[in-house]
């Protein structure tokens, strides 16, 4: 079972309000660790790249990699290209396999993001692919992406008004969350999700959940978050048990012994969101494959 279109893993789970792990990816160790984690819990998955990633490894590398992972495993995955602000890469990554694109726009202004989220929309569907919209940036920086700025918050009318110019798939409304580590508990605003959701009902998405309670994840699903995005809480498993293991290991140069260590605690940081987001034991068989 293989790669299915975003639509396929996100159209049930909106409807039955559980929450995809959208977990973003720095390598094919992560890669490998995060499908593990969702076939061990029986679980849809969405891999996510930032545009970081992909210009780094290289769009045909990482999709090569990501197909020789993904065909191999037995619960209905996809490809989505997380924040991505560059059309010239929204194209590359279309034209190249990836099953969803957030195009972000929230540097523009509402008008022009509107405009070329339209093209952007008509361009993916072309490909059968997925576009998540937005319109207000997310706080904090996310490997290169955003701001520390408290970015503008719209009225909801206005972010209903885009998705429904736009056709956009899914939204990212800012709902008081932010990328990368909190420093004081946030501020949410919920009831933004359960109004959108209400005049719009399309799949919700979850930026900046790493630190979160468990509450606070599923309240914000059972209101309609369907795609839960996990960045930080990757980049922190990766990097302290890398840092564990050299301090616990001083002599020691064994590249595979290390790699079993950083991957173990990547792949528990994905099974314990699975568990939480609800999404554990509903790979369903799916009846479309992307070839
Ligand atoms: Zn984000």
């Amino acid at each position: 079972m293989p790669v299915v279109p975003a639509r396929e893993i996100l159209d049930r789970a909106f409807a039955e309000r559980y929450g995809v792990a959208a977990i973003n990816i720095v390598d094919d160790l992560t890669l490998e660790a995060v499908l593990a984690a969702a076939t061990n819990l029986q679980a849809p998955l969405i891999v996510q790249t930032s545009l970081k990633t992909v210009k780094s490894i290289g769009a045909r590398p990482l999709y090569a990699m990501w197909r020789a992972r993904a065909d191999e495993v037995p619960v209905p995955v996809t490809l989505h290209l997380d924040h991505c602000p560059d059309r010239e890469w929204i194209s590359t990554c279309l034209r190249t396999g990836w099953n969803m694109v957030l195009f972000d726009g929230s540097e523009l202004d509402i008008a022009e993001n509107t405009r070329q989220t339209i093209d952007v929309v008509a361009e993916a569907d072309g490909y059968g692919a997925q576009v998540e919209g937005e319109i207000e940036s997310v706080v904090g920086v996310e490997d290169g992406i955003g701001s520390e700025e408290g970015g503008m918050v719209h009225p909801v009318e206005v972010s209903a008004r885009f998705i429904e110019a736009t056709g956009v798939y899914s939204f990212a409304p800012a709902i008081g969350t932010a990328h990368g580590l909190y420093k004081s508990s946030p501020h949410l605003m919920p009831e933004r999700v359960t109004e959108l959701v209400e005049t719009h009902p399309i799949p919700m998405v979850l930026h900046g959940g790493t630190g979160l309670s468990e509450e606070q994840f599923t309240d914000l699903i059972a209101r309609g978050c369907a795609k839960v995005n996990i960045s930080t809480a990757l980049k922190i498993a990766f990097v302290e048990a890398h840092r564990d293991y050299l301090e616990a290991n001083p002599g020691k140069h064994d590249p595979p012994a290390m790699l079993a260590h950083v991957r173990a605690a990547v792949k528990e940081m994905a099974e314990r969101h699975i568990r939480i987001f609800g999404s554990a034991g509903k790979a369903a068989p799916t009846t479309s494959t992307v070839s």
